[in-house]
C-alpha cells in the first residue's frame, strides 16, 4: 500500500514547538509499504517553530487572533500535490490526533483551553473528501496492515 503518514509521527521535528510525535515502532510496522511522510504545515512554507493555532468558525487562528487560514490552505494543497492523488494515489493516511491540520476524529475548539470537539483538521478533511481512508494515530492498535 501507499500510506501517507503525518511526518511528526515518524519522528520528524516539524511540530509547531519544534518537537515531534514519534510513535515508537511505527516505521517498522509499516515496513513493506510505501510510506509517504507529509507535514502539510511545513509543506506550505510555515516555519518550525511557529505559533500554535486552532480552528474556529472555519478559520485558523493563533491565540491572539492572527489569521493563518490562507497559509494553511496553501499547505494542504502543496501536501495533496506531493501525494499525487490523481496519479498513483494513496491507499491510507495515518494522521496525528487533534491537530488543526491532521486531526481525524476531534480537534481543539478554538478557545485554547484544551477543550476538544468532534471535527477534522484541514488536511484530514481534504484527504477524506478525495476518498482517502484516514485513520487517527490513536487507533493504530486496531488497524489491520
Ligand atoms: Fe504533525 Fe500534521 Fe502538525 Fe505537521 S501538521 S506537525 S504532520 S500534526
Amino acid at each position: 500500500m501507499r500510506i501517507c503518514v503525518s511526518a511528526c509521527l515518524l519522528g520528524q521535528r516539524v511540530k509547531y514547538n519544534g518537537g515531534d510525535n514519534l510513535i515508537s515502532g511505527l516505521a517498522e510496522r509499516l515496513r513493506g509499504h510505501e510510506v509517504l511522510p507529509v507535514c502539510p504545515e511545513v509543506a506550505g512554507g510555515l516555519p518550525v517553530p511557529r505559533p500554535p493555532v486552532e480552528l474556529a468558525r472555519g478559520r485558523v487562528l493563533t491565540a491572539d487572533g492572527v489569521d493563518k487560514t490562507d497559509a494553511f490552505h496553501v499547505g494542504v494543497e502543496a501536501a495533496l500535490a506531493a501525494l499525487d492523488l490523481d496519479g498513483v494515489g494513496v491507499d491510507l493516511a495515518i494522521l496525528q490526533s487533534r491537530s488543526p491540520s491532521c486531526g481525524v476524529n476531534e480537534v481543539y475548539d478554538g478557545s485554547f483551553t484544551g477543550r476538544l470537539i468532534p471535527g477534522q483538521g484541514l488536511f484530514a478533511e481534504a484527504l477524506a473528501a478525495r476518498g482517502v481512508r484516514i485513520v487517527d494515530a490513536a487507533g493504530l492498535d486496531t488497524l489491520d496492515l
